[in-house]
């Protein structure tokens, strides 16, 4: 099977979108990640998916935590920025959160320990054990078929 195939295919499964940031020696680094998701709640855990190109797997290899911040639709150019989409420099006003820097006005920021990790062909799945939580009400970015979009109206029963 070609890569096209195998990546037209996952992008049929339309997801949220994510920025994950680290800090090594009091200095963020983020990334935009859309492989997220939940995985127990006794204990608490998610899991990201990062590359082994990605400067991010270096720096959280070596501070063993991260944030998971969940996207609001207002925070597309935020997503192409971390995704480094954007040629810009652009200096990004971090909140911090149990020492890590998180995104202002995402819909979420999941604070975690690395809790366990696997390398799983060219990426590294962690597992985080969540430590904090803050929210803000809004609707989410989505990403479907390598394309942004907003999530439409709740399908009525
Ligand atoms: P860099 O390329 O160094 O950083 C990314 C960008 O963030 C750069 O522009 C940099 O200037 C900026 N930046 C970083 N820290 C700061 C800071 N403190 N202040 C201001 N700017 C900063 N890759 C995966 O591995 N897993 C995924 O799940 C995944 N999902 C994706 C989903 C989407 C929708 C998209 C668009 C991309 C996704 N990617 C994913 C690809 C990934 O986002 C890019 O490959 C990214 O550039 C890799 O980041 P990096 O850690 O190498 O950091």
């Amino acid at each position: 099977m070609d890569d096209r195939t195998f990546r037209n295919a996952m992008g049929k499964f339309a997801t949220g979108v994510t920025v994950i940031t680290t800090v090594i020696e009091g200095e963020a680094h983020g990334m935009t990640a859309n492989a997220f998701m939940s995985v127990s709640l006794d204990p608490k855990l998610v899991l990201i998916s990062i590359g082994e190109k990605a400067r991010m797997l270096d720096k959280i290899n070596t501070s063993g935590k991260f944030a998971v911040n969940i996207l609001s639709e207002e925070q597309k150019e935020l997503s192409m920025h971390f995704a480094g989409q954007i040629k810009e420099e652009r200096e990004v006003d971090f909140e911090w959160v149990n020492g890590l820097p998180v995104l202002k006005n995402a819909l979420a920021n999941i604070v975690c320990n690395v809790h366990s990790k696997q390398i799983a062909g060219d990426h590294t799945l962690f597992i985080g054990e969540v430590t904090d939580i803050e929210m803000s009400d809004g609707s989410p970015l989505a990403f479907f078929e390598g394309k942004y979009s907003k999530v439409s109206q709740p399908i009525s029963l």
